[in-house]
């Protein structure tokens, strides 16, 4: 197996005096006991230096905020009880009335909705741009834009940007990025290396890998990013419970074997799809002929003699959609994901079970930004652990009914 997955496995951790066990240890608390008032107040919740009350940490959530940003190659980390509430905390930390943040037309819905609703309504203005184009983030970025969010892939559609170059424009203009890194989740590149300021993390998908987990992390490498983004965290008052944090403490030295066995299977049922006459486009990065493919190859593909294990081939997560030939109307595509046996119909990914949700891609989208191209309907699978042929079968069973 890879370096990632060893020092996962080694990460540091000091347990109780006598007890040397590896496991670390759940604990729990809101009150933490100062000895005295002095050491009461001399404690400084920002700094880690020492533990003041259970909302703001404790050897718990630090031992899994230290393994995250070994995953993620980042210095320091907050979590949050659900991916989208690390959203909104970065969003709170960097934006004020007056100001404008960017986001991908491609976005997680849920973080365009956020700015669509919250925080126009608090004068923050938002505007969308072409993720496949960076000279479109060039242009749209103005003297009030004080953050950019990315996105690679990018939902649903999964188009792969060019994410260096996003970055570095942002970098350019002085302004904050900030990349939703669930879809690449510290294995399938290094998000850091490409340029990002801040990599949100939705925990509930593969670090948790259960399905029955929800948390968020924020990851900075420069102690300033960190500071706002603590204190956002810290006013608003965001903590996780001791139980989850436990279930991804045990379930994060496995992610980079489950996140290759979910990548292998989706990419074979995907290029399966491309073959059939239904499908007019199947959208996974790592295929060819999708959008963005050439952009995935240069950040997440590697060459034979630079790595083994998920990063042998280039690495992608277990996430694909497809567009059906218009002549199939929304209505026969929603019976043939209601046909679906293996597959359930439900939101998320990075569980066991294999998923479906069929998409209307225009309505999602700011045609004025760039418009979509396909006329019809787009199905988006997640992959889980059955096996390949037992979910090609119930596809093929699905197909036949159209
Ligand atoms: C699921 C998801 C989130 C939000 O995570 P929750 O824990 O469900 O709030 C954010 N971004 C992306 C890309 C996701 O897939």
């Amino acid at each position: 197996m890879s370096d990632l997955q060893t020092r996962l496995i080694h990460h540091p951790y000091t347990p109780p005096e006598g007890f040397a066990a590896p496991q670390p240890g759940v604990y729990k608390a809101s009150t933490v006991i100062f000895a005295n008032v002095a050491q009461m107040r001399a404690r400084d919740w920002q700094q880690k230096k020492g533990y003041t009350y259970g909302l703001h940490g404790t050897p718990t959530t630090f031992t899994l905020e230290e393994r995250l940003c070994e995953l993620e190659g980042g210095k320091q980390c907050v979590l949050s009880p659900s991916g989208l509430s690390a959203i909104a905390i970065v969003n709170l930390a960097f934006l004020k009335t007056g100001d404008e943040v960017l986001l991908p037309n491609n976005a997680y819905g849920p973080n365009k909705v956020l700015a669509e609703n919250e925080l126009k309504a608090w004068g923050i203005n938002c505007q969308f741009y072409d993720s496949m184009n960076p000279a479109d983030l060039a242009a749209r970025i103005g003297t009030r834009t004080r953050l950019v969010w990315l996105e690679a892939a990018g939902s649903v559609t999964m188009e792969f940007p060019d994410l260096p170059a996003l970055a570095a424009i942002c970098r350019a203009h002085k302004v904050t990025s900030a990349l939703d890194n669930t879809w690449g989740a510290g294995i399938a590149f290094a998000p850091f290396e490409a340029g990002v300021d801040i990599s949100a993390h939705a925990l509930t998908k593969y670090p948790s890998g259960g399905g029955d987990v929800l948390m968020g992390s924020v990851i900075t490498r420069d102690e300033a990013l960190h500071l706002k983004v603590k204190a956002a965290h810290m006013r608003l008052g965001y903590g996780v419970g001791a139980n989850d944090v436990e279930a991804v403490l045990r379930s994060l030295p496995s992610i980079e074997l489950r996140y290759r066995a979910h990548d292998v299977v989706a990419r074979a049922l995907a290029t399966w799809l491309k073959a059939r006459d239904e499908i007019v486009q199947v959208l996974h990065p790592a295929l060819e002929g999708s959008p963005g493919h050439a952009n995935w190859q240069a950040l997440c593909g590697r060459s034979e003699k630079e790595g083994e294990g998920a990063q042998h081939q280039g690495a992608a997560a277990g996430l694909f959609s497809v567009v059906f030939d218009d002549k199939y109307s929304t209505a026969s595509v929603d019976r043939f994901c209601d046909a679906l046996k293996l597959f359930k119909l439900g939101y998320s990914w990075g569980g066991p079970l294999s998923l479906v949700v069929p998409y209307d891609i225009a309505s999602m989208r700011d045609a004025s930004v760039a418009a979509w191209p396909y006329k019809g309907v787009l199905v988006r699978f997640s992959i889980g652990f059955e096996s390949e042929a037992a979910l090609r079968a119930d596809l093929e069973q699905a197909l036949a009914l159209l």
